[in-house]
C-alpha cells in the first residue's frame, strides 16, 4: 500500500506484571515468580525468566505451574499497579510520538515515518527507551523495522531489556534463520503442520511454494509467505481510550412513579454494562444523573473495586440513586454513567476462579450481540473531544479533569420495554 518506506517502532514491556510486582517489592527479584491466582483453577498471567527456565508459561494453570517448579513464589496483589505504570508509559510516549498504538497494557506502536527527516528515529527511540525506564524503573525493549510485524519479532529477540535496528531491506535476511513460530499468530497447531511440511525456519517458510501454502493453509497461507519475507502492510491504528460510557435517557412525560425509574435505571446499567464487556474493559467508578423538570442537574458518584457485572453495577446505581433523589419529585432525565476504564482488571480476571461467572454473561452478552446493539455513548480523551456542553461536568466528590460527551436518548415515552429496538452506534 505505502510506496515510501515507513519506520515503525515497537516497544513491549518485559514480564510486565513480574517487573511491576519486583518493583514494588524487590525481594521478589531473581526468584521463580508467578503472577495469577492462588486458586484451584487460577492461571499463569505471567511468570519471571527464572521461571520460564521450568518450562512454565502464561495462561498455564497454576497447579501444573507448581507442579513444574514447587518452590515457584505466587503473588498477584498489585492489581490496580499494573494500570497505573501502563498509563506512565503511555502518557511519556504519547507527549513524544507523533502517531501510536496501544497494543494491550505493555505494548506499543509508534509510527516514527515522518519524522526521519529530522530526526535519526533509531537515536530517538533510545533516548525514549530511557526516559521510560528512568521514569517507571521498569525494563522495556524495542524494536525498530519498516514495519509492525518485522518490529515486533525483532523485539521479542531482543528481549530481556534490549534494543535492535532492522534496517529497510534487510528485513528478510535478518528473519531467515529464526524459527517459523517466531511469526506472530502461528500457534502450536500450525507450526506443527509446518514441522510436517518440512518448514522450520522462517527461511524454509520463504521459499516454499506459494501455492502450495496457500493449497494446504488458504488465504492464511498466502499471508505466511509474504511475513516470511518481511512484508507487512499493517498500519499504526492510533490510540483512542474510551475515558467513560454512559447512557441516559429524557423521558417524554416527567416521572415520580419509583418503580418505573428503578426499572429504567436497571435498564441503563445493563446497558452501559454490556458495552463494558464489549470493550473488555472494567469501571472503577459509577455515576447516577437526575434532572427534574425546572433543569436542575444532580449527579453522584462512588468509586468501586473494578467490575463489569450487571449486578454489582445495578445495585451501586440503586444505592446513588436513592442517595441523590429528591422522594416525590417529578425527574425530567435519567442516566448512568461508568468511568475509570481499565482493560487491566479484565486481564487480570484470569486472577479470580470467576469463570462461571463470566460464562453466563458472555451467554447473556451473545444474545445481546445477536438481536443489535444498544445506543451508548462512549466519551473519549482525544485532543478536541472534549464538549464544553458536557451534562457530566458538575459531578460531586468527582475528579475534575474527566472529558466525556453525552447525548440524551429519546426515551420509551410511557415506559415499554426497549430492549430490542436500540440501533447501532
Ligand atoms: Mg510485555
Amino acid at each position: 500500500m505505502s510506496a515510501t518506506p515507513r519506520t515503525i517502532a515497537h516497544f513491549d514491556l518485559d514480564a510486565f506484571f513480574v517487573s511491576v510486582e519486583c518493583l514494588l517489592n524487590p525481594s521478589l527479584k531473581g526468584i521463580p515468580l508467578l503472577v495469577g491466582g492462588h486458586s484451584e483453577r487460577g492461571v499463569v498471567a505471567a511468570c519471571s525468566y527464572e521461571a520460564r527456565k521450568y518450562g512454565i508459561h502464561s495462561a498455564m494453570p497454576m497447579k501444573r505451574a507448581l507442579q513444574l517448579c514447587p518452590h515457584a513464589t505466587v503473588v498477584g496483589n498489585a492489581r490496580g499497579e499494573y494500570s497505573k505504570y501502563s498509563r506512565i508509559v503511555t502518557d511519556i510516549i504519547a507527549a513524544k510520538a507523533p502517531l501510536f498504538e496501544k497494543a494491550s497494557i505493555d505494548e506499543f506502536y509508534l509510527d516514527l515515518s515522518g519524522m526521519t527527516r529530522y530526526f535519526d528515529p533509531y537515536q530517538w527511540t533510545i533516548e525514549l527507551r530511557e526516559q521510560i525506564m528512568k521514569a517507571t524503573g521498569l525494563p522495556i525493549s524495542f524494536a525498530v523495522a519498516s514495519n509492525k510485524m518485522v518490529a515486533k519479532i525483532a523485539t521479542n529477540e531482543a528481549k530481556p531489556n534490549g534494543y535492535i535496528h532492522i534496517p529497510a531491506g534487510s528485513e528478510r535476511e535478518y528473519l531467515a534463520p529464526l524459527p517459523v513460530n517466531k511469526i506472530p499468530g502461528v500457534g502450536e497447531q500450525t507450526y506443527q503442520t509446518m514441522l510436517q511440511m518440512g518448514i522450520r525456519t522462517i527461511r524454509d517458510l520463504s521459499e516454499h511454494p506459494a501455492a502450495e501454502l496457500e493449497h494446504r493453509f488458504g488465504k492464511y497461507g498466502l499471508d505466511l509467505y509474504n511475513k516470511s519475507r518481511g512484508i507487512h502492510e499493517g498500519e499504526v491504528v492510533p490510540y483512542y481510550e474510551a475515558k467513560s460510557i454512559s447512557t441516559e435517557n429524557t423521558f417524554e412525560e416527567n416521572k415520580t412513579d419509583v418503580d418505573f425509574l428503578m426499572a429504567e435505571l436497571v435498564r441503563m446499567t445493563e446497558r452501559v454494562s454490556y458495552e463494558l464487556r464489549q470493550d473488555n474493559k472494567t469501571a472503577g467508578c459509577i455515576a447516577v444523573k437526575i434532572r427534574y423538570p425546572d433543569f436542575e442537574t444532580t449527579s453522584r458518584q462512588t468509586t468501586i473495586p473494578y467490575t463489569f457485572y450487571d449486578d454489582e453495577l445495578i445495585a451501586k446505581a440503586k444505592e446513588l440513586f436513592h442517595k441523590l433523589y429528591r422522594k416525590g419529585e417529578p425527574i425530567r432525565l435519567l442516566g448512568v454513567r461508568l468511568s475509570e476504564l481499565t482493560g487491566e482488571a479484565v486481564q487480570t480476571n484470569l486472577f479470580e476462579d470467576t469463570s462461571k461467572k463470566v460464562q453466563l454473561y458472555k451467554a447473556i452478552d451473545d444474545v445481546k450481540n445477536k438481536y443489535g446493539k444498544y445506543s451508548i455513548v462512549k466519551a473519549g480523551g482525544l485532543e478536541g473531544d472534549n464538549d464544553p456542553g458536557a451534562t457530566w461536568g458538575g459531578i460531586e466528590g468527582g475528579k475534575s479533569e474527566q472529558r466525556q460527551r453525552t447525548r440524551e436518548e429519546r426515551g420509551p415515552g410511557g415506559g415499554s420495554e426497549p430492549g430490542g429496538r436500540g440501533k447501532e452506534e
